[in-house]
């Protein structure tokens, strides 16, 4: 038998009660060396020694928050009860449900044969009491109330490009086997907005996951690669580019998270314009890729609201975690056999097309609500534009004017402590952050202070 190989039932060893450890010498050390390492090849969140074949009072447990090395555990402090799906690395291929104790404190050497005490609760206390039960010769199917076979992990390969996908990444990589990231090839550096490494694939590479980037979607040495692959399901967020009809067909599903109430908002920007109407709420939505960008048969979605404080930013940052969420349950579902599927209405369908530096541009003369829910949904990037003075001004924050002078639309028509108000098509809005040209953003309050502004001055003047 190899070096650190898991032993598995029905081996006689998992069954004996494991003898303590008189002492913490070097020998002990080198034993939680093999177990960390034979835990982490394993994927597993903890490991007693007798399941690499000694029969010691040892274990390591690492759920997420980094490794615990135990000599001779023992739970001095047990409270409250908690039922929840356990399986084990010597008992593969079955789970069951377990009931444990919700909050332990468990005493023992650590490495060095000193006396600590760690307080656990959660995933961490089930796991402690798990590995404790294997020092004597118990496996959760003994403590199971029901067992089952468990379902396949699943092999995923992920398509993302921008930070939006960075969280799906990372839950596909913590629940699913994710077998490759597919990203966008490198920029050259300088040139434009998107220049060097995708963020996914600094990410992935981090994580120690294979990286493809093929210049084509259809080159045949890519496709090849991700057909050796045997992905199970291809999962697509924030990727840019389009799937050609070849890989709709790899694996089982092609599903793809975006982030608004599908039909509503489909295409490239569904964010921004999301608050630019002035919509209360949004959401996400994961979908089976179809030939027809973002007209796909839904398979879940979850409503997220937008609120009046809400960015462009804040609300992307929302929207992408609340993504992997729900993009981590619709590969559950899939797995299961158990994924709903419901077509688009197409009659509901509306369109968010791409910002263009045109839509950048502050509009002085709509209302001033839409005027401040321009300036949210564009920042803090790329930022609404304007022009002062025949220079640019980015508006990074502003809010409706209750009660502000007539004026013509563009006309700065009151100074106010926190900033200026500008009069609007309709109503005014006091304008609170700016970035003037070549500068760094900063409160309105502070750009009076630096800058000549005067009531009368216009904004977005013609001309300008
Ligand atoms: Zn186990």
């Amino acid at each position: 038998m190899a070096a650190g190989e898991i032993r598995q039932d029905p081996d006689p060893v998992l069954r004996k009660v494991a003898k303590p450890v008189r002492k913490v010498n070097r020998q002990v050390r080198e034993l939680l060396d093999d177990m960390l390492a034979a835990m982490r090849r394993a994927r597993g969140v903890g490991l007693a020694a007798p399941q690499l074949g000694i029969s010691r009072r040892v274990v390591v447990v690492d759920v997420g928050d980094g490794p615990i090395e135990l000599v001779n555990p023992e739970i001095v402090h047990a409270e409250g009860s908690e039922t929840a799906v356990e399986g084990c690395l010597s008992v593969p291929g079955l789970v069951g449900e377990v009931p444990r104790y919700r909050k332990v404190t468990v005493s023992g050497l650590n490495r060095y044969g000193r006396r600590i005490w760690v307080e656990a609760e959660g995933l961490l206390a089930r796991a402690l009491q798990h590995e404790i039960d294997h020092l004597n010769g118990v496996l959760f199917v003994d403590r199971a109330l029901e067992v089952r076979e468990a379902l396949p992990v699943p092999r995923v390969v992920f398509l993302g490009t921008g930070e939006f996908a960075l969280p799906t990444l990372e839950a596909l990589y913590e629940r699913c086997e994710l077998v490759a990231v597919v990203t966008r090839p490198d920029r050259p550096r300088g040139r434009g907005l998107l220049t060097g490494s995708p963020p996914v694939k600094e990410r992935a590479r981090e994580l120690g996951v294979e990286v493809l980037q093929p210049a084509s979607m259809s080159d045949p040495e890519f496709l090849d690669r991700l057909a050796s692959l045997e992905p199970d399901y291809l999962v697509v967020a924030d990727f840019g580019r389009i799937l050609p009809p070849p890989l709709l067909a790899v694996g089982k599903a092609v599903i793809n998270l975006h982030p608004s109430l599908l039909p509503r908002w489909r295409g490239p920007a569904p964010i921004e314009r999301a608050i630019m109407a002035g919509d209360e709420v949004t959401g996400v939505t994961t979908m089976y890729v179809s030939e027809r960008v973002d007209a796909g048969d839904i398979i879940l979605q979850k409503e997220v609201p937008i609120s009046p404080e809400d960015t462009g930013g804040t609300l992307r940052a929302r929207l992408a975690r609340e993504g992997a969420e729900l993009v981590v349950e619709t590969v559950r579902l899939l797995v299961r056999g158990e994924a709903p599927r419901r077509p688009q209405d197409e009659g509901l369908a509306t369109y968010a097309p791409p910002i263009t530096a045109a839509d950048e541009v502050l509009n002085w003369t709509a209302r001033a609500e839409d005027v401040v829910n321009h300036v949210r949904a564009l920042a803090p990037v790329p930022g609404a534009r304007t022009t002062w003075s025949g220079r640019l001004m980015k508006v990074g924050r502003a809010r409706r004017a209750e009660s502000a002078p007539e004026g013509s639309p563009g006309e700065v028509v009151a100074l106010t402590g926190e900033g200026f108000v500008v009069a609007c098509g309709r109503g005014a809005v006091e304008v609170l952050e700016v970035q003037p040209e070549g500068r760094r953003w900063m409160p309105a309050a502070d750009f009076l202070r630096g800058y000549h502004l005067r009531v009368g001055d216009f904004l977005g003047k013609e001309g300008d």
